[in-house]
């Protein structure tokens, strides 16, 4: 390894311009550059003694940030810091290491092609807005062959008329239109397959992107009625599927109180915990876990109880098994604690109430009964059930003003029972 590291370092040692080229071409992987990854949960929202427990499942693990190698890392700042040719031996071993790294990271190969496209289509349309604007096929003439320089050339020579380079619609340049099929992104179906649904978010330009994509019919690879995901929609007319649905992996949440020791996703359950710090150091109170995962069976057992209570109204209340969001691992039913813990129904009253109708989204949870929004659910309003989406769709689903899932992907509302 030693041998052929110095046999590569004197290689660089008599091409210093093509080593200087590969590594400043990855040291610029230009201003659209969008890393691989994202946080599923938004680093400010994961208090530090907040450590996966063991049970921790493998989404969390797949929703954690790749981290950046080492020696792409060091790699970018040798770039900045030394251009000028390596000297010594152990320079020049280290400039062959850095070779070697840089022939596989991705931004080399694609950073350039990309900044030139770009500039490319600048000078291009420059070109073009000139030509239409001044209507003279002299300056056309002209105009065409300083194209293939650089974009500065061609701002250079517009400066020659101020009034009329104002009117050209360069911006449109830097909005890139979204995505046809979101799904026809790599980096979307790749999260999809490996079951990061947070980062396929991300990787489809975000909360509002992905909401845009599947309402318009562009995301193929995104199955609302999936289980198993963050963005799955269940209903009274959306069960689970399969009706018993149970996820792989539940934990307990870590530093929350737990009233019947429900447990959540791990996704969720980290979620909630965030949340629950955060409503501490605010100074909003204590917030515990009334009811976490559900299965079948016991939603048997819970909504038997409320029929026996009410009858056919228990509809509006309990969801039948089968039929509730408790059973995906998602959802939560959470309570004010003031030493000893409020029952669900006072929760809204309390200032841990406030806390959660204010910024559960920021921790990646929607308020899913809402006023006003039960000809769409079928349920009376639940300020206590918080249904974890992910931090993209929960800012998505705050910022539009929604109020019910349904309508934020614009499907048909579910009041009743099909049968
Ligand atoms: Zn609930």
């Amino acid at each position: 390894m030693r041998e052929e590291a110095e046999r590569r370092a004197r290689a660089a040692d008599s091409t210093p311009a093509a080593a200087a080229t590969d590594v400043v071409s990855f040291e610029l992987p230009g201003d659209d550059f969008v890393p691989s990854s994202a946080p599923a949960v938004a680093p400010s929202a994961l208090p530090l003694d907040l450590r996966p427990s063991a049970a921790t499942g493998q989404r969390r693990t797949d929703s954690t940030p790749h981290p950046v190698p080492e020696a792409r890392v060091r790699g970018r700042r040798r770039a900045v810091r030394s251009p000028r040719p390596v000297v010594s031996e152990r320079r020049a071993a280290r400039a062959a290491e850095l070779l070697e790294v840089d022939d596989s990271a991705q931004p080399a190969r694609h950073a350039r092609p990309r900044r030139l496209t770009r500039r490319l289509i600048v000078v291009a349309g420059l070109a073009t807005g000139a030509a239409l604007l001044l209507g003279s096929a002299a300056m056309t003439a002209m105009m065409l062959p300083s194209a293939p320089d650089a974009g500065a050339d061609a701002g250079l020579s517009m400066t020659a008329d101020p009034p009329e380079i104002q009117q050209l619609p360069v911006p449109d340049i830097e909005e890139s239109p979204p995505a046809a099929d979101i799904c026809s992104l790599p980096d979307v179906t790749a999260a999809v397959q490996r079951g990061d649904d947070e980062a396929a978010i991300v990787a489809a330009g975000g909360g509002e992107a992905f909401r845009a994509a599947v309402v318009e019919g562009r995301a193929p690879c995104v199955d609302l009625s999936d289980s198993a995901r963050i963005w799955t929609v269940m209903d009274k007319i959306r069960p689970a599927s399969p009706i018993d649905y149970r996820p792989s992996a539940l934990v307990l949440p870590d530093g929350v109180r737990n009233v019947e020791g429900g447990a959540l996703r791990s996704d969720a359950a980290s979620a909630l915990a965030s949340l629950v710090t955060a409503a501490r150091n605010a100074g909003g109170g204590e917030i515990a876990l009334e009811s976490g995962f559900r299965s079948y069976q016991t939603q048997q057992e819970t909504y038997g109880r409320h029929f026996a209570e009410r009858g056919e109204r228990a509809d509006q209340v309990s969801a039948r098994p089968g039929y509730s969001e408790h059973q995906l691992g998602l959802s939560a039913d959470v309570v004010a604690c003031a030493g000893a813990c409020g029952s669900l129904d006072q929760l809204a009253a309390t200032p841990q109430g406030q806390f959660v109708a204010e910024h559960s989204w920021e921790h990646g949870w929607i308020v899913r009964y809402a006023d006003g929004a039960t000809p769409v659910t079928g349920y009376l309003p639940e300020p206590w059930h918080l249904r974890y989406v992910g931090p993209e769709l929960a800012k998505a689903y705050h910022e539009g003003g929604w109020t019910s899932l349904e309508e934020f992907f614009a499907l048909p509302p579910a009041p009743d029972y099909l049968g």
